[in-house]
């Protein structure tokens, strides 16, 4: 316990699995916290005195089963293993921390997703001259990659929003100023864990000597982030987290590179979301998502760069053309795009073959496997070879065969080693000569033991004689009870069993001693020959790590061509205007997602802002898109589908439509009324205004914004005038004159885009037909006039007589048509205000009856009717009739207290 408690106290914080025999144990606290994630026994160890301890624990290899629920409970878990071979302790056995996994920072496969990136992040907040800048470091502990970046402190929140890290390393006393920058951009928990640091560690001196003393470099200007020192005192905390974690092990973190996100649009999670990036609404999962449709990549990191890809698109035209340039050379070369691609199937997970290499976790099939995927490169290379310009050209000069590193591997290791480098067979024989010469005293051994199996069963008449092997005493012949009379003397009887003896004799453990020797003194020549390979590998990691990146691209460009043939995409062409021209537009997911016979129905949009080189394409073709229509019209897939498009687009990929023209946008904010998002828990209105205030806020004349029934999360007036306002300020105000498509179920709205030059009234067309509605989904000019709210309800199975009930209560309303009451249909009202078709209780002259509108939704009435509707007379005895009648009464006046 003295040594237990020593290492505990050195991982403040760390759930200590610290290992015994073939148990990791847990004691106290953490005992407590390990029975209650893991589900496991909480039991009680004497301590020597009168005190108990809780205890829990679990068999050793349970480690990746337990690991991966303790960290994703948001646990730090220090694995302590022991040090050494206890048969050879003297004392206590040595024991030591050899890793300290947290959320982020991860290596074991069940705790990484092949096709995701888990980041560890690191903030450090400017002082003095540089109080209002703050740096961000981030890094995935798998494949090595850390990136740096500084912004103004107020863009922390949605910064890390971007990055989405598992994990942020912050200054102890800083953890306020974190939880405060979240809250700017998003209610609720935090969303990811936050591990506190001593203050020393954000020093900018400290990190500085850190940085260089990893990289061994004499100053950081070759990273380009020279100067950044608030960005670098965040970086350098990040890596000392690392190292601290790994115990030092992190000598696959090779470069450190800049991130700028100016370089990429801004999307917040409620975009991501909204947009269902990279997970459905409906269920979280990648299909029904737009990484599932566009994802064609073969390769892991091709996965997880796709990723990295869709959430982050580009700002830049020129980068932004050169991708588009290498996914239009592999679509228009079909034949090439096959033979990459058939390639690339074959490639492992190159980026966290190379982090298991240089952690001293890589096993012979990890390096087998990357020695196989080096192999596939010249071929690769070889079919780039016409393509010398662009992007491709250049990933194909980053490609290096590696070939003595490929060689190496091929050369020490069998083809298919064992999964336990303790089974033997994992070096490829002919590869080491003492291993060879002991090969064969051990296979000689076993030869000569066969010999004297048959020798021994001749000379004693025993016909079913057997050598055997155990771990207790070694090798043994076994006699079947029905001939164990026959055993000679001289051997010596070991063990009886049900059906049989065993025997020794010592000609036979002269071999076993040889044979034992042997293979002992085979498993540390071949452990040997394994950590050289590894570290020889390790020391050639550079240009591997460069074959990953390189590869990862490929794989995504060609994945993007591929995607673009199946389903029909075209490129689109990028710009530098504030024009937004979409030519039979579809969504990329719903097209793919639609009942068998049902066909997507293409629309076009055209938007520009009042900037840029072409002002007048804002009022003709329109800033602002109103588009109406009952629900289930179509109306949010038209606003997403236009906003996939500029995303895709931007991302460098082909979009699904006849023809887009896309002027980039420098940011994508998406709202989406509060009922429509009741899945993700977000039904407040507050949250709702939240966000329309952060995009009111936010968006610039460049950015492109979806407004998605924004104030239904409120009465009908509050919501009407709401959206009124929120339509005006984005008219009006030439600093957020963004591109912004408004879908709204308020047809009243529609009255704006006569008041307003730049604002165009659009209507998703429905048809009634025999009383019923049928959804054409075409987007056409003008508002619609009418609800069919009543239509849809019934589509979706109301009672016909809640229906009939609606329709009658609608007609009467008509009837009143209670905006022509007090005269106020399109004209201001009150302070100026424009009303919009009904009016608000306060402008209602005094005295006047209440609206009927207001009286509808009365629930009592409701249920009265409904009672009464469920009665009948005929088969009533007077008495009955009577008890009723008392009910009705009761429920009418009794709950209103009359
Ligand atoms: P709204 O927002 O107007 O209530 P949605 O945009 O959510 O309606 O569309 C409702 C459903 O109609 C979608 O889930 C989809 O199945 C179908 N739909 C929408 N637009 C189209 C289209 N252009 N072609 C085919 N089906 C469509
Ligand atoms: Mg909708």
């Amino acid at each position: 316990m003295r040594q237990y408690w020593k290492i505990k106290d050195r991982h403040p914080g760390a759930i200590l699995l610290f290992r015994m025999g073939d148990f990791y144990e847990t004691f106290e606290d953490d005992a407590v916290t390990v029975a209650d994630v893991l589900g496991i026994t909480l039991t009680k160890r004497g301590n020597g005195a009168a005190e108990e301890i809780p205890l829990a624990g679990f068999p050793h290899h349970a480690l990746d089963q337990h690991l991966p629920k303790l960290v994703q409970a948001g646990h730090r878990v220090a694995v302590c293993e022991q040090l050494e071979d206890p048969k050879h302790a003297r004392t206590i056995v040595k024991r030591g921390v050899v890793e300290v996994v947290t959320p982020g920072v991860a290596f074991r496969d069940p705790l990484l997703d092949a096709k995701h990136s888990t980041f560890l992040a690191a903030v450090a907040w400017g002082e003095g001259r540089e109080a209002s800048t703050v740096g961000v470091a981030f890094a995935d502990a798998s494949t090595g990659e850390f990136f740096l970046t500084e912004a103004e402190v107020g863009r922390l929140g949605s910064l890390l929003q971007t990055v989405a890290p598992a994990e942020v390393v912050v200054d102890k006393r800083h953890v306020d100023r974190l939880r405060d920058a979240m809250r700017a951009v998003q209610g609720g928990e935090l969303p990811f864990a936050v591990t506190k640091q001593e203050d020393w560690v954000f020093g900018l001196d400290f990190a500085t000597e850190t940085l260089l003393r990893h990289f061994q470099t004499h100053s950081l200007k070759g990273f380009g982030v020279d100067g950044l020192s608030v960005g670098i005192t965040a970086a350098g905390a990040a890596l000392y987290y690392l190292g601290e974690t790994q115990k030092g092990r992190i000598p696959h973190v090779r470069r450190l590179q800049r991130y700028r996100s100016e370089d990429h649009i801004a999307l917040d999670p409620a975009t991501k979301r909204n947009l269902e990036l990279v997970a459905s609404m409906q269920d979280g999962r990648k299909d029904g998502s737009l990484v599932g449709v566009m994802d064609a990549t073969l390769t892991p990191m091709g996965g997880r760069l796709l990723r990295q890809w869709l959430v982050r698109p580009l700002r830049d035209v020129g980068r932004i053309q050169q991708r588009l340039d290498a996914v239009d050379a592999l679509f228009l070369a079909p034949r090439l795009r096959r033979s990459v691609r058939e390639e690339l199937r074959h490639v492992g997970d190159l980026e966290r073959l190379c982090g298991k290499v240089c952690t001293g976790r890589a096993t012979p099939r990890d390096l087998v496997a990357l020695g196989t995927t080096l192999r596939r490169i010249p071929p690769i290379q070889a079919l780039l070879d016409g393509e010398e310009a662009g992007l491709i050209g250049r990933l194909r000069e980053r490609l290096t065969p590696c070939s003595e590193t490929a060689a190496a591997i091929a050369a020490a290791l069998a083809d298919e080693p064992p999964a336990q480098l303790s089974a033997g067979g994992t070096i490829r024989p002919g590869f080491d000569a003492e291993l060879d010469r002991l090969r064969e005293i051990a296979g000689s051994g076993k030869q000569y033991l066969t010999e004297l199996q048959a020798r021994e069963s001749e000379r004693t008449g025993i016909p079913s004689l057997k050598v055997g092997f155990n771990k207790v005493f070694g090798y043994y012949l076994e006699v079947t009870n029905a001939h164990k009379d026959k055993a000679p003397e001289e051997w010596i009887r070991k063990q009886t069993l049900v059906n049989a003896e065993r025997y020794i004799t010592p000609e036979l453990k002269e071999y076993e001693e040889t044979i034992l020797t042997a293979q002992d003194t085979i498993g540390q020549i071949e452990a040997r020959l394994v950590e050289e390979l590894r570290e020889g590998v390790a020391e050639a990691v550079e240009p591997i790590q460069a074959n990953a990146q390189a590869l990862a691209a490929l794989d995504v460009l060609a994945g993007f061509a591929e995607v673009a043939e199946r389903n029909g995409y075209v490129r689109p062409e990028v710009d530098t205007s504030a024009v937004l021209d979409i030519v039979d537009g579809r969504h990329p997911v719903v097209e793919r997602m639609l009942p068998a016979g049902e066909a997507f129905i293409p629309n076009s949009v055209r938007l520009g802002a009042p900037v840029g080189e072409d002002p007048d394409v804002a009022t003709e073709a329109g800033q602002i898109l109103l588009i109406t229509g009952p629900n289930m019209a179509g109306k949010s897939v038209v606003l997403r589908q236009t906003a996939l498009v500029v995303l895709l687009a931007q991302v460098g990929a082909f979009v699904p439509a006849a023809r887009a023209r896309v002027g980039v946008v420098d940011a994508l904010f998406t709202r989406v009324g509060a009922s429509d998002n009741l899945a993700a828990g977000e039904s407040t209105f507050l949250v709702e205004m939240n966000e329309t205030a952060n995009i009111l806020n936010n968006a610039t004349a460049r950015s492109l914004i979806l407004l998605d029934e924004v104030g239904r999360g409120t009465s009908t007036f509050d919501g009407l005038s709401l959206a009124w306002a929120i339509v005006e300020h984005l008219h009006e105000t030439s600093a957020v004159a963004a591109r912004t498509l408004f879908a709204t179920h308020y047809h009243e709205l529609d009255a704006l885009s006569e008041r307003l030059a730049r604002v165009k009234s659009f209507s998703v067309r429905v048809r009634e037909h025999e009383g019923r509605v049928v959804f054409l989904r075409t987007l056409v000019p003008g508002g619609a006039d009418h609800s069919y709210g009543i239509e849809v309800a019934r589509m979706a199975g109301l009672p016909p007589s809640v229906v009939a009930r609606a329709k009658r209560v609608l007609r009467h309303l008509e009837a009143h048509d209670v905006a022509a009451e007090v005269g106020v249909h399109g004209e201001p009202v009150g302070d100026g205000m424009p009303a919009v078709g009904r009016p608000s209780v306060s402008a209602l002259p005094a005295g006047a009856p209440l609206p009927v509108a207001l009286a509808v939704p009365d629930p009592i009435a409701t249920e009265v009717l409904d009672h009464l509707d469920r009665l009948e007379p005929d088969r009533m005895t007077p008495i009955e009739a009577l008890m009723a009648l008392a009910d009705l009464k009761k429920t009418a006046g009794g709950e209103r207290g009359v």
